[in-house]
C-alpha cells in the first residue's frame, strides 16, 4: 500500500467502547464504510490496534469478572451483556464486542496502530483544512499504511496503552519482581510471596484483597485514601462528572475519578478492613535491592512491586496537531477539542466509563453532521455537550465514576 493516499469524511481510531459507539451513530446518520460507499456518498473508516474485538477489555486479569466489574453499559442498539457473573471480563466483553461487530457488519481495519495524525499542507488554505492519518500494520510488521485524508477525527484509544508508573529512586536496582496493573494476571503468581501494593484506587484494593488470600500485602499510598462514609449516590455522581467537566473546559490535565469521588465501602471491603488488610503505609522514601525505605527509615524486605498507578490517555499520535494547553490538559468543547473542533476525544476526561463513552459517540457523530451540513467545523460553543458529558436522570451512579481505574 506503501504512500498511496485514501479520502473518508470521517475516521475512528480505537475499537472499544467508544469507537463502537461512534459506528453505531455513523450508521444511523447515513455515513458508509469507506470500502462500500457508492460515489457521493459519506464516508467513515475505523482503524484499531488490536487483533479482534474487545478493546481493552481482551487484557483485563482472570479475576476481573463480569460480577467484580464497576458495571458495563450496554454498547448502544444492543441489550446487555449477557454472561454468568464467574465469567472473566476478558473473555464476556470481547465476545460482547464481537457480536455488536458481526450485528453492523462493522467495518473494522485491524489490527492497526495510528502512529501520527498531522494537518494536511495541501489543503491548509481550505475553508475546511484536512487532517492526515497515518497508521502502520500492528501485526509486527509496523508496514506503513496508506494515509488517510479526512475532515473530521473521532479518537477513542482509552488508556490501556499507557501505563503510568511514578519514578522512585532504586527502582532500577529492585531485584524482586516489578509489575503495574496492565501485567497482572491473577494473586496465583504471587503465593507465598511478600508483595508491595502502591495505589489508592479501586485496582489497588481488589489486588490486595486477593493477593492476602496467597501472600502478605504491604499497602503503600501517597495521600490517606478516602472513604465515603454514606453510599455512592446519582447527586454524588453529578457533582463528581461536573468536577471533570470543568478541568477539561479548562484544558487541565485529566484527574482520577477516585480523587474526586472517594472510594466506596462494599461489604468485602468492610470485611478486608476487619481481616487488617486495609492498613495503609505512607509511601516508601526508596526502593532497595530488596525491599523498600519505609517513611520511617527502616527497611522492609518485599519479593514483588505492584504499581497500581493508573493509566494516561492515549493521545501521542495527536502530538503533532499541538492541542495541549500550557497546563497540559486539552481543552474540550463538549466532545471537541476546543482549539481544533476538526477533532473529538471519545472516552476521555468525563466519557471515560462505558456509558460516558456511549455518550460520547452520540454526541460527536451529531457535532460532525452538524458540521458537515455546514460546510465548515463547529464554532465553539455550539456542541452537544449536555448530551455527552451529562448523566441523565436513570443512570445507576456506579456506572458513572469508573474513570482512571488504577
Ligand atoms: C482495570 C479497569 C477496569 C475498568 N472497569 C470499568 C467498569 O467496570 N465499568 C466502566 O464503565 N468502565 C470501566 N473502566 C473504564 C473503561 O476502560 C472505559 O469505561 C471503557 O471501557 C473504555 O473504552 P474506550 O473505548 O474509551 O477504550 P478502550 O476499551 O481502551 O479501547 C481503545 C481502543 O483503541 C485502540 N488504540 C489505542 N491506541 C491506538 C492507536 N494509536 N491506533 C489504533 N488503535 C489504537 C486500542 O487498541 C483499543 O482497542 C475500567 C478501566 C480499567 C483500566
Amino acid at each position: 500500500m506503501g504512500f498511496s493516499m485514501r479520502t473518508s469524511d470521517v475516521v475512528v481510531i480505537g475499537a472499544g467502547q467508544a469507537g463502537l459507539s461512534a459506528i453505531h451513530h455513523l450508521l444511523r446518520r447515513g455515513l458508509r464504510p469507506l470500502a462500500d460507499a457508492a460515489p457521493g456518498e459519506r464516508t467513515f473508516v475505523v482503524l484499531d490496534a488490536e487483533d479482534g474485538p474487545g478493546g481493552a477489555w481482551r487484557h483485563r486479569w482472570d479475576s476481573l469478572t463480569m460480577a467484580t466489574v464497576n458495571g458495563i453499559r450496554e454498547l448502544p442498539g444492543m441489550p446487555e451483556v449477557e454472561a454468568v457473573p464467574a465469567e472473566p471480563s476478558h473473555h464476556a466483553v470481547p465476545a460482547y464486542f464481537a457480536d455488536f461487530e458481526r450485528l453492523h457488519d462493522a467495518p473494522i481495519e485491524r489490527p492497526v496502530r495510528v502512529t501520527r495524525v498531522e494537518n494536511d499542507p495541501e489543503t491548509a488554505t481550505d475553508p475546511w483544512p484536512r487532517l492526515l492519518v497515518h497508521s502502520v500494520s500492528a501485526d509486527g510488521s509496523e508496514t506503513p499504511l496508506a494515509v488517510i485524508r479526512t475532515r473530521a477525527l473521532l479518537n477513542a484509544t482509552g488508556t490501556w496503552t499507557r501505563p503510568f508508573l511514578p519514578a522512585y529512586p532504586g527502582a532500577g536496582q529492585f531485584r524482586g519482581r516489578q509489575l503495574h496493573t496492565a501485567q497482572y494476571v491473577s494473586a496465583r503468581e504471587f503465593a507465598g510471596q511478600r508483595v508491595g501494593i502502591i495505589g489508592g484506587g479501586i485496582s489497588a484494593l481488589g489486588f490486595l484483597q486477593e493477593i492476602a488470600e496467597v501472600g502478605e500485602t504491604f499497602w503503600y499510598t501517597r495521600r490517606e485514601p478516602e472513604f465515603l462514609d454514606q453510599e455512592f449516590t446519582l447527586e454524588h455522581g453529578r457533582e463528581v462528572i461536573a468536577g471533570v467537566v470543568e478541568r477539561v473546559e479548562q484544558g487541565l490535565p485529566v484527574k482520577s475519578v477516585v480523587a474526586a469521588t472517594g472510594l466506596v465501602w462494599t461489604p468485602a471491603l468492610r470485611e478486608a478492613r476487619a481481616r487488617g488488610i486495609l492498613e495503609r503505609r505512607p509511601m516508601f522514601t526508596r526502593i532497595t535491592p530488596h525491599g523498600v525505605i519505609e517513611a520511617d527509615g527502616t527497611e522492609t524486605e518485599l519479593d514483588a512491586l505492584l504499581w497500581a498507578t493508573g493509566f494516561r490517555h492515549e493521545l501521542r499520535h495527536l502530538t503533532a496537531l499541538n492541542l495541549r494547553t500550557e497546563h497540559g490538559g486539552i481543552r474540550l468543547d463538549g466532545t471537541a477539542a476546543a482549539d481544533d473542533p476538526r477533532v473529538h476525544l471519545l472516552g476521555y476526561g468525563p466519557s471515560a466509563s462505558t456509558i460516558g463513552a456511549n455518550r460520547a459517540g452520540r454526541a460527536a457523530v451529531n457535532d460532525v453532521m452538524r458540521a458537515f451540513d455546514a460546510g465548515r467545523p463547529d464554532p465553539p460553543g455550539h456542541r452537544d455537550s449536555d448530551s455527552s458529558h451529562r448523566p441523565g436522570r436513570a443512570e445507576p451512579a456506579r456506572l458513572l465514576t469508573t474513570t482512571a481505574r488504577a
